[in-house]
Formats: C-alpha cells, sequence, structure tokens
C-alpha cells in the first residue's frame, strides 16, 4: 500500500490558502483551506479530483478558508457527470453483448469542518443548482474529546483515523449525545453548546436541520429541470418561468399580463417551478465564529510480520497460516495451541500527522493548549505537523509557537503562512506568457509582481525542525515513513520565457521591435490625435483580470474586468474566482490595497458561479484598508444576488452597512430579456450625491435576471458598456448607443454559432455586430473558452462597411487576463498584433509538443 501526503498550494496570491492532499490507491482526500484558486493550482498541477470522496477543511468557516470550494464542487459535478456518460457507454456495450453493467461510479462527497459550514455552503443555494453530485457536509459543533481520557478518533474509514480538534477561545462543551461513535454522528446534526443556555439547544438543533435540509435539496434532490407543472394563470407565484401552449400545440414563454395584475386571463399556463432550495428566502440566523478546525489523521497500524520459520517450528500446519495472520488461534503440534502473538511481529503503528491551522492570533493559545498534542496514545506516529498560518501570523515573531515547535522537536514543522511564504508565481504558464508578451509589448503587458525568497527567518535551532511549505513536497505514510523532495514544484525560473522567446519566436521581436517603431512616428501620432480627438477620458485604464469562460483554466482566469477611471475611481465589471488574486498578481499586495481604496462598485451581470465567486474577497479586503468610515462601495446587481451578499455576512464579516446595494430590478415583476431594469438605490440614498456614474442596465437572454450594463459619467460624457454573458442584444446595443467602449462577451468563434445558441452565448461577428449597432467607438472582447489563447481572425464585414468604420473610427482589440490597456492606446496596441499572433502561434505549438 502506498500512501502520502503532498502539498497541493502553498499561500500565494495565486492561490490564498494552503491545502494538502492525502493519496491513497483506492481515493484521496482533501485537508487544509480550500481557498479561491485551488482549483486552477490543480489543474496547473496536474492534480486530479477525480478520486477525492472527503475534503476536511481546517481554520474557520469563512470565505477565506472555502472560497474554493463551491468551484471544487461544480468541477467535480462535470467530472462525475462525464465519468457517468462514459461508464454508460462502457455498460451499453457490456449489455449488447449480453453482459452485466460493471458497478456504477460512487458519487458522492463529504465536507468536513467546523461551526457555519452547512451554513456557507447553503448561502449559495441561489447559483448552485441540482448537480449530479450529492454533498455531504459533517459539520462539528461539539468537542468530541472534551474528557481529556478519551482518546479515540472521530472519524474512522478503511484508510484513515482523524481526530478533529476543535478551537475556540471559550471551550465548546461535549455534544448532548454521546459524541464518541463516529457512525452516531453522521445521522444528525450535534447540538452546539458554545455558552448558550440548555433550552436553546433544541432552537439551534431545529435551525441546523433546515440549513440541512436546504443543503439537501441542493445537491441531492430528485428535482428536475424540464419538469412543467400545469396551473391557472392566477395561481403563479412569482418568481417562476410561464409558459402556454400555443395554436399548434407547442409550449412558447408567456409574454401577457402578470398573474397580479387586474387583466389576469383566466387561463391555464405551464410553470417551470424554481428550484426548490432556492424557495428558501432566509436561512436562520447565524453568526462568524471565532473557531478554527485542526487535525491529526493516522494511517491504521498493521500487523506484524508473519513468522513462518517459528510457526513451522510449532507444528502449524501451512493451510492454517492464514487463520493466525487474520487473529485466530489453531493447533500445533501434540495437540497445544498456537495463538497469533507466538508467530506474529509487533504491531507497527500507523504513521500520521497534524494539522495546526491558526486564523486568529486570539486562538494560538488555545490552540496550543489542547490536550491532543501531550496525549501519547494520539500522538504516536505524528512525524509531521503542518502549520496553516493567516496573513498576519509568523512564528519568527511567536514565542509561544517557538516553544510549541521546540517541545516537539522530533516532529518535522512544515509552516504555510503567506507572511512566511514567498509570493512565487504559482502558476507557471500564464505567468511565462505574461513575461513573454511584457517582451511584444511592455507597455500594454507589465510584468506580474512577484517574490521568490521566504519573507521572514527561522532562528538556528527552529531551523532544524522547521521549514518553509514547498509546493509538491511528499511525506510518505506506507510503506515507509519518510518525505520525498522528487516532486517538489522548483521556484520558478522567470528568465526562461525571455529565452524562449528569443530562441523561439525571433520573428515576434522583429514584428514587435518594427511596431515600436510605427507608433513612435510623428505621422501615427498625429493620426491618432485626431482621429480621437472627442474621444473622453482617454487615461482611462482597462484591465481584464479573468478572460476565460466557465471555469478556471490554465491560461485564463474566470471573468472580472477592472476599470479605472481618472477622478472617477475604480469598477470591477463581473468578479470571478480570485479576483483579488489577479490584483495582487497585476499590481502587488501594496499596489493591490492602492486600486482598492480608490473602488467604488462591483457589478455581478448574472448568478453563473464564473462571474462572482470573487466578490465576497474583495468586499472583506476593502473593508480592511484604512478608509474614511462614511466610504461606501456599492453593489450593482439583481435582488437575488444581493440578497446573497447580504446572508454571507452571517458567516464573514464584511461591514454590511458600508456597503451600497444598488439594484437592478425588473419593472413588471418578470425580468424579461430585451427589457430596461430600473436601477433602485436603498431608501434615503440620492444618487446624484455618491459620486456614481449614471448606470443604466437591461435583462439580457442568457440565464434568469442576466443584464447588461452601461455606465455613463456625467462631467466627459465617457460612456462604457458591459455585456455580461448574453446572446446579441438589440436593447443593450440601444441602451450603449454611442458607447465609447463596449467589453463584449464573445465565448464562440464564429464557427460554432449552434453552440452559441444553445448556451445563449455570443460569436465573435455577433458580438462586433452589437458593437456595430451601437457605433462604439473601442470594442474590447473577453470570454473566451478555447485552451489555448488565440488571436482570433475578425471578419471585418460585421464592424460595418468601410465608410460606417471610417466616419465612427472603431478599434477592435481581445482581452488577455493582466493586460492594461488605455482607452486611447487602443491603436497603439493594434500595432503589436501581428507580433503577439506570432508569439501565440509558436506558444500553440510548444503546448501541443508538451502535452504529447
Ligand atoms: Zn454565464
Amino acid at each position: 500500500m502506498l500512501a502520502y501526503v503532498q502539498i497541493v498550494s502553498v499561500p500565494s496570491a495565486d492561490t490564498p490558502g494552503a491545502c494538502l492532499m492525502l493519496h491513497f490507491d483506492n481515493r484521496r482526500y482533501l485537508f487544509g483551506r480550500i481557498a479561491e484558486g485551488t482549483q486552477r493550482t490543480m489543474v496547473q498541477r496536474k492534480v486530479s479530483l477525480a478520486k477525492i470522496r472527503d475534503i476536511f477543511l481546517s481554520g474557520a468557516i469563512d470565505w477565506q478558508a472555502t472560497g474554493g470550494l463551491l468551484g471544487v464542487f461544480l468541477t467535480l459535478a462535470d467530472l462525475k457527470a462525464a465519468s457517468a456518460a462514459d461508464l454508460e457507454q462502457v455498460n451499453a456495450k457490456l449489455r449488447s453483448r449480453g453482459k452485466q453493467d460493471t458497478k456504477s461510479v460512487p458519487a458522492q462527497l463529504n465536507i468536513h469542518g467546523g461551526k457555519n459550514l452547512v451554513h456557507m455552503l447553503a448561502t449559495a443555494r441561489r447559483f448552485i443548482l441540482r448537480k449530479a453530485l450529492p454533498v455531504h457536509p459533517r459539520e462539528l459543533r461539539h468537542d468530541p474529546r472534551s474528557d481529556e481520557s478519551k482518546a479515540e478518533p472521530d472519524y474512522e474509514d478503511e484508510n484513515i483515523r482523524v481526530w478533529s480538534i476543535p478551537v475556540s477561545v471559550t471551550p465548546l462543551k461535549p455534544s448532548a449525545s454521546e459524541p464518541h461513535s463516529p457512525k452516531k454522528r453522521k445521522l444528525g446534526p450535534a447540538s452546539d453548546a458554545e455558552a448558550e443556555p440548555e433550552q436553546d439547544l433544541a432552537e439551534e438543533e431545529a435551525d441546523q436541520r433546515i440549513r440541512e435540509a436546504v443543503v439537501k435539496d441542493m445537491f441531492c434532490s430528485k428535482w428536475n429541470l424540464d419538469t412543467l407543472r400545469e396551473m391557472k394563470l392566477k395561481d403563479v407565484q412569482l418568481p417562476a418561468k410561464i409558459f402556454i401552449r400555443n395554436d399548434q400545440g407547442h409550449i412558447e414563454p408567456y409574454d401577457g399580463p402578470d398573474p397580479s395584475s387586474s387583466s389576469c386571463p383566466d387561463i391555464n399556463v405551464l410553470v417551470r417551478l424554481p428550484w426548490p432550495a432556492a424557495k428558501i428566502e432566509r436561512l436562520p440566523p447565524t453568526s462568524p465564529a471565532q473557531r478554527s478546525m485542526c487535525y491529526i489523521v493516522k494511517c491504521h497500524p498493521r500487523r506484524g510480520k508473519f513468522n513462518v520459520e517459528a510457526a513451522t517450528k510449532l507444528g502449524v500446519v501451512k493451510t492454517d497460516f492464514k487463520r493466525l495472520t487474520m487473529g485466530q488461534s489453531v493447533p500445533g503440534a501434540d495437540g497445544t495451541i498456537v495463538t497469533p502473538d507466538m508467530v506474529m511481529g509487533a504491531q507497527i503503528d500507523g504513521r500520521g500527522f497534524a494539522i495546526l491551522d491558526i486564523p486568529f492570533p486570539d486562538l494560538i493559545d488555545p490552540l496550543l493548549q489542547r490536550h491532543e498534542w501531550s496525549n501519547p496514545e494520539i500522538m504516536k506516529g505524528i512525524d509531521t505537523m503542518y502549520w496553516i498560518l493567516s496573513d498576519d501570523i509568523t512564528v519568527s515573531n511567536d514565542d509561544r509557537v517557538q516553544q510549541f515547535m521546540k517541545t516537539h522537536a522530533s516532529i518535522k514543522h512544515i509552516i504555510l503562512g503567506s507572511a512566511m511564504c514567498p509570493n512565487v508565481p504559482g502558476l507557471e504558464s500564464p505567468t511565462s506568457q505574461l513575461i513573454k508578451m511584457n517582451g511584444i509589448d511592455p507597455q500594454r503587458f507589465p510584468l506580474p509582481v512577484f517574490d521568490t525568497k521566504p519573507r521572514s527567518d527561522l532562528d538556528k535551532e527552529l531551523e532544524l525542525i522547521a521549514e518553509v511549505g514547498r509546493p509538491g513536497l511528499q511525506y510518505q505514510l506506507a510503506p515507509r515513513a519518510t518525505f520525498i523532495t522528487d516532486g517538489v514544484v522548483p521556484v520558478m525560473d522567470t528568465k526562461r520565457p525571455i529565452w524562449e522567446l528569443m530562441t523561439y519566436a525571433p520573428q515576434a521581436l522583429e514584428r514587435a521591435s518594427a511596431a515600436r517603431n510605427a507608433i513612435a512616428a510623428p505621422s501615427f501620432l498625429t493620426e491618432v490625435e485626431k482621429s480621437q480627438h472627442d474621444l473622453p477620458s482617454p487615461e482611462t485604464e482597462i484591465v481584464p483580470l479573468g478572460t476565460g469562460s466557465a471555469m478556471p483554466s490554465k491560461y485564463r482566469n474566470v471573468s472580472a474586468t477592472l476599470i479605472r477611471v481618472p477622478g472617477w475611481g475604480s469598477y470591477i465589471l463581473d468578479c470571478g474566482e480570485n479576483t483579488l488574486g489577479q490584483l495582487r498578481r497585476c499590481f502587488g499586495y501594496e499596489g493591490a490595497d492602492e486600486v482598492l481604496k480608490d473602488l467604488r462598485a462591483i457589478y455581478i451581470s448574472h448568478l453563473h458561479a464564473d462571474h462572482h465567486l470573487g466578490t465576497v474577497s474583495v468586499i472583506a479586503r476593502w473593508r480592511q484598508l484604512s478608509l474614511p468610515a462614511d466610504r461606501k462601495l456599492a453593489i450593482i446587481a439583481t435582488p437575488k444576488y444581493q440578497d446573497f451578499v447580504r446572508e454571507v455576512q452571517s458567516v464573514q464579516h464584511l461591514s454590511g452597512e458600508r456597503l451600497l446595494h444598488v439594484t437592478l430590478r425588473s419593472t413588471s415583476g418578470r425580468p424579461m430579456p430585451g427589457t430596461l431594469t430600473k436601477t433602485s438605490f436603498p431608501d434615503g440614498v440620492d444618487p446624484e450625491a455618491l459620486g456614481l456614474p449614471r448606470i443604466e442596465a437591461c435583462f439580457v437572454n442568457h440565464c434568469y435576471e442576466a443584464t447588461a450594463v452601461v455606465l455613463t459619467f456625467p462631467d466627459t460624457g465617457l460612456k462604457i458598456a458591459y455585456s455580461g454573458d448574453c446572446r446579441p442584444s438589440a436593447t443593450f446595443a440601444e441602451l450603449g448607443r454611442g458607447a465609447h467602449l463596449l467589453l463584449h462577451e464573445c465565448t464562440f468563434e464564429d464557427e460554432l454559432g449552434g453552440d452559441a445558441l444553445a448556451k445563449k452565448h455570443s460569436t465573435l461577428s455577433e458580438a462586433l455586430d452589437v458593437g456595430r449597432q451601437m457605433r462604439a467607438r473601442r470594442i474590447l472582447l473577453t470570454h473566451f473558452s478555447q485552451r489555448y489563447p488565440k488571436l482570433p481572425v475578425i471578419n471585418e464585414a460585421a464592424l460595418g462597411t468601410e465608410e460606417e468604420k471610417e466616419s465612427r473610427d472603431v478599434d477592435v482589440l481581445f482581452a488577455f487576463d493582466m493586460m492594461r490597456l488605455k482607452l486611447g492606446e487602443f491603436k497603439q496596441a493594434k500595432a503589436f498584433l501581428p507580433a503577439l499572433r506570432e508569439l501565440l502561434q509558436e506558444g500553440e505549438k510548444q503546448e501541443e509538443e508538451d502535452e504529447e
């Protein structure tokens, strides 16, 4: 049996959390924090999620520790669906040959964690719909070993035993029921006894059952997306999708008067009922928990070696050997009884490791004082301790932690904390590409910010027993306990991309140099000045932070674009997972804080997970910056998303009073694509006095309540239009008429028009056509589905006739992650396109060779 634990991610801008994968042949486990960016790191490291059955979350249940979890679910559900489809093919083949089906894929995921785990998952019910992946949360709300004499684990399976160690400032009480049977714990929620009077326990338990039911509904329900129920129109409860049978008997969307209106006709309609979990408007109350979860994990002990010689000497017949190894006594020579201990070596302890997670400095003492660390029975076999530390916690300046390590000097201490680990590029592929693009056009592609030296030193004595964690480091538990460094990911050689550029793509460099000369020519500058003299706010900077679709991929992160408008501050348009990390990689930690200090609004176009899983971290960081107390951050979104942001505050501090919910509502009660929204501000708020641009939006054809937005800055007249995800929208084109900047999705290339229609996205030419109708001056295309970034060829006809193009002075560019583009410099950027195209073609060739 081979078992090892491997560091998957160490804290960096790309991977804010530290996470470990425990590997057994038959299944895998994740331990630690599943922060934003975890899944993308796994893609980069070629670590598969497929065999994961259990995730043990360490630390507190907040967005810092769990922000990547929802993305992991979605990917796992896709993987499961794909493998189920494969399996069905295999089974069909078997059946056709008259054979039996093979076993189905065991598809379920257990999530273990501390207080608020179920609540946190339930907050996602508005955007995680029924998935092919049953998720079972196991929230530990009591102390499984408040009785210090107990040494039993609280989780056990065929591979491992786990001791969950909850840490809190005030001690937790034991569960009302007997807490020591893992089976029992799995059956029902345990009560929370943290300083709460006895009579509240029943209520708390009832609340927890409601949350559990919601989560069960999200992941395991039999609800069918295609079920339509027939009912009287007047009985329909909104929101619901309403359909009607037309004269031919075909089903089509109903667009008549609302059920609530007085002109509501007395007819039968078909209703697609909303997802049942989504109907729960409010979850039972809870509050952020100042707690952490730590773990001790061990393999099972193994039996000692069987001594064949001794058994033979005692007269045991060969056929009885097996019974002895199974613990049974057998007859020996002359009627004696041979017991297993007479022929078996001593039992070999299972090896193991511990995870000590310190999310808040206040928890250091209670964590170090836990009795498990000094219980020889529990600690037997523990060779390694992984320390997961939040941003402001270091080892070098904390005597208590240092002393603890020195007391456990026979154990290797591995430190995973951002204050200790250097901010190395955690995603080598996009970093390498950005460095090469910098070699082509340094104005548009500034170098990413990183450092490679550990940030804080350990003293001589500690150096012998502790080290800063490196991704890929393995600690093997079985067959023999040992560290394996072969897989350690070397610190990225950031000079190599330049060498590759010079060696493999010299033509790209030649073209880049030609572009540099061309844009420096006085005639070019005169021409630019002439054609865009009326372009307002040319210093406006556009920074695409994520330009891919669906899920974080190797080269492109999920949707987010930063716009910095001089005099008006910064705006984030959609905010996919790890937008904060992308900002930090782009501007450095301090630079990102400076950008955030200037942040005025975050706009979320729709509820697909790839467009908003980064919002909570951005808000959380924003509130930590020293800003005047009356500074507000606007969240521009439809009601459902606003509800999510309000609700997530029950498990995460976000300074809700400083958030300004600017809600995009339907005027009719039904958000029909093509209709305008009403932009509503909280009561008593004067939009004029807020210093925000004019915000106009319309519903677009993509998913329920999907919107596109237009921001107009009154002093200069600057108009920025952003599509979100959608089929081409005439209403949006009308709303954005005369936009100086259009950001439009173009998920599919023109050949894939059918996919675009089916998945409700736009093709490249459709996006350009919206720009033509809008008469947009500068168009930046984004949201690409391809694996390797390309520069597609533009169908110029879609942009309009030559005269039209000439008269409106239009330029089109393609967005790349971490590009920095000024509104007034599209023409300069365009000059480098031939060089970029050359570079990307060469890159694609190399990528294909690497894959082979
Ligand atoms: Zn979408």
